[in-house]
């Protein structure tokens, strides 16, 4: 299974700054001249203004087309039509993980070249040659891998504080995942996302986004609730969005991202956050691998700290809930996931009873640290 070939892959280009959506159209340039702009109407009335203007200066002639809550296969196949019909030669993905994914994906299709342009930090998909699919309700249905990630990755720092904490939450919640993956995966040695082993590269950016994050993370949340662009906020947007995205992608995915996968199968679960899910993942892998009790505390008091779900309370399900989470389990467990980059074999047994473990085990932690308990999450229908 496994192949001696060893490699990492980025985007072609990363911008990142307070501002930096005025300089778009001058990047954009160098890639297109008839673009293809998916951004829901929310974004729009947000950046539109701005992008139409600068893509005029620079020469840029662009359509704009809304969008929907998730990248499913519908959405894809409609957004590969407008490119045929329109002559387009690049689409720019704004807005969230799920806009950039479905830009990607069509972009792929139709065989032009696409950019990311993130507008919160909430997901690292913004820099990665893969894009999830789901279907309307939100379950997951597949990675779809491309030949080669976007030529350009741009975010711009003030709109990432100026929106809603949540988002910056969520991203930490999938940016911690990427360091404890890459750890597995290197253990096992086992395939990336990528293709191919893990190199000391891919492995190293997931352990510096680790640091970084709880290095800034409280620093740049407070920053958020402002609305101001610090240091420690440009620190942990770079974490979230590009040493996080490089990190998973050629570092590795292991459990987290699994039982995250599994988790979308529960109706309990919908509406929250990919990052929020990500984080009950980790945690259940952390048991899985019998991590020491400090590192599981610290864990525990972190993202309980930022504001992740650590419990099954907190995304609605509860130890009770045998059928769900055996279906979960066996979810996750699927032999196309990346649950088999665990450096020993796991069992939808394993995983049901990490779940279950999780619960007890954070509570009982936040008590003892005077840290707030659970509160039951309640899906929106
Ligand atoms: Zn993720």
């Amino acid at each position: 299974m496994s192949t001696p070939i060893r490699t990492v892959i980025s985007p072609g280009r990363y911008v990142q700054g307070k501002g930096a959506m005025t300089h778009l159209g001058g990047y954009v340039k160098q890639i297109g001249t008839t673009a293809l702009l998916v951004a829901d109407d929310f974004v729009w009335g947000v950046v539109g203004d701005q992008v139409a203007s600068d893509f005029g200066e620079n020469g840029i002639s662009f359509e704009r087309v809304g969008f929907g809550r998730f990248a499913t296969p519908a959405a894809v196949d409609a957004l590969v039509e407008k490119i045929t019909a329109g002559g387009v030669d690049v689409i720019v993905g704004l807005g969230g993980g799920s806009a950039i994914d479905a830009a990607k994906s069509a972009g792929h299709l139709a065989g032009i070249r696409w950019v990311s342009v993130p507008t919160v930090a909430s997901t690292d998909a913004p820099t990665s040659a893969l894009a999830v699919i789901y279907t309307e309700e939100g379950e997951f249905i597949e990675y779809r891998f491309f030949p080669h990630n976007p030529d350009l990755v741009l975010i711009d720092s003030q709109l990432v504080a100026n929106a809603p904490v949540a988002f910056l939450v969520a991203g930490i919640g999938d940016a911690l995942a990427t360091w404890l993956e890459a750890r597995a995966t290197s253990r096992s040695n086992s395939l990336t996302m990528a293709g191919g082993q893990p190199t000391q590269t891919g492995t190293a950016l997931a352990k510096l986004s680790w640091d970084i994050i709880h290095e800034n993370a409280f620093s740049a949340l407070d920053a958020v609730r402002d609305h101001l662009v610090t240091p420690a906020l440009e620190n942990l947007i770079e974490a979230n969005t590009l040493l996080s995205g490089l990190g998973f992608e050629s570092g590795g995915l292991a459990a987290a991202h699994a039982i995250h996968n599994g988790l979308t199968a529960a109706p309990q679960t919908h509406g929250l956050a990919h990052g929020q899910k990500v984080n009950i993942g980790s945690i259940a892998q952390l048991v899985l691998e019998g991590a020491p009790r400090e590192e599981i505390e610290d864990f525990v008091v972190f993202t309980t700290k930022v504001g992740l779900p650590n419990t099954l309370t907190e995304i609605g399900l509860s130890i009770d809930d045998d059928a769900e989470l055996r279906a979960v389990a066996e979810a996750a467990c699927l032999p196309s996931d990346t649950i088999h980059n665990m450096p020993f074999e796991v069992t939808p047994e394993l995983v049901v009873d990490a779940l279950k473990a999780i619960e007890r085990l954070s509570r009982s932690i936040r008590a003892e640290k005077g840290l707030a308990e659970p509160v039951l999450y309640h899906a929106p229908h």
